[in-house]
């Protein structure tokens, strides 16, 4: 299927790469794990990430015995499911459910939010969006086209207008309409750091205040093209922002899908939505399981 298809360009370089490594060390010694250890690194999984699934290969090489590339490669395999299981955390199920939505211009964060709640009419939720990017008449625009093309109702300010009172009444909205799951845009400006953080900061402490009862998420979107950047990004949203989850993007036509491992084991947190096209029905809920074997 599609996922399968995104991923054949990660996979290819990271088979081929472990078949070549086999055809120089036909055993299992160190100077194999060493240059597997490269390998993983050079695939987008990230230096800590490696180091752990390269340890737990050298247990099971020693426990059970694995020699045969296809013993190795089917090893690595449930070590990186297993991993990444320990680490998943699907996304919220409970309603109402206020989703915020941040992350850089560019990484495909308006397609996405088309995308999630298209996906979530489909399932039958009432769905309200949030146009919580003011900063750019564009962003509203393009908004808005996605709350068209899904069907689905849009909260808007004028440009420059505050974007935690498009919020606040986005909530007030959602409330007085039952609405199951609000997505709240906001801006993606970069240049100026400090006071973008504090503007998500406002919106989410809207959100915490004025809607209690609600579950809430917190969703980043990544673009996986972009490889130890989008791991860079991830960390300043975390430690300035804090997310519950990322959305990955732009999974289709990259050979750096490694980075979804990454993600989760070097930065604890989890990847809960993929984006494998341009089109609205291009995203998935991410699963340990279909990642593994669509990799492997
Ligand atoms: P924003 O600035 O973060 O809101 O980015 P946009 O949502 O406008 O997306 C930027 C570009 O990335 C657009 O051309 C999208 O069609 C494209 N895009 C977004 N998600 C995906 C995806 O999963 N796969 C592909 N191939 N393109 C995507």
């Amino acid at each position: 299927e599609k996922l399968k298809d995104s991923l054949l360009k990660t996979k290819k370089n990271i088979i081929e790469k472990i078949e070549g490594l086999f055809s120089l060390h036909p055993t299992i010694n160190d100077d194999f794990l060493e240059e597997l250890e490269e390998i993983l690194i050079y695939c987008d999984i990230g230096v800590n990430a490696t180091l752990q699934i390269i340890e737990k290969l050298k247990d099971r090489v020693k426990e059970s015995g694995v020699k045969t590339p296809d013993e190795v490669v089917e090893t690595l395999k449930t070590i990186i499911r297993e991993l990444l299981e320990t680490k998943y955390r699907g996304i919220s199920k409970d309603y109402p459910l206020v989703i915020m939505v941040v992350g850089v211009n560019g990484v495909g964060k308006t397609t996405t939010i088309g995308k999630l709640a298209y996906k979530y009419k489909k399932e039958g939720k009432k769905v309200l969006l949030a146009a919580g990017d003011t900063f750019r008449a564009a962003a509203v625009d393009q908004l808005e086209i996605w709350s068209q093309r899904a069907g689905i109702n849009m909260i808007k300010h004028s440009e420059g207008s505050d974007p935690a009172a498009v919020i606040y009444d986005a909530i007030y909205a959602a409330k007085a309409r039952n609405v199951d799951v609000l997505i709240c845009d906001t801006a993606g400006r970069l240049h100026n750091k400090k006071n973008l953080m504090e503007e998500l900061k406002k919106i989410k402490r809207v959100i915490m205040r004025e809607f209690p009862e609600a579950s809430k998420e917190t969703l980043l979107v990544i673009d996986a093209t972009t490889g130890q950047n989008a791991l860079a990004q991830a960390r300043l949203f975390k430690d300035s922002v804090g997310i519950d989850g990322i959305a990955l993007t732009k999974l289709d036509g990259t050979a750096k899908g490694g980075i979804i491992i990454a993600v989760a084991l070097e930065l604890d947190i989890p990847v809960k939505l993929v984006g494998i096209g341009e089109n609205i029905d291009d995203l998935q809920e991410f699963s340990p399981e279909d990642f593994v074997n669509a990799l492997f």
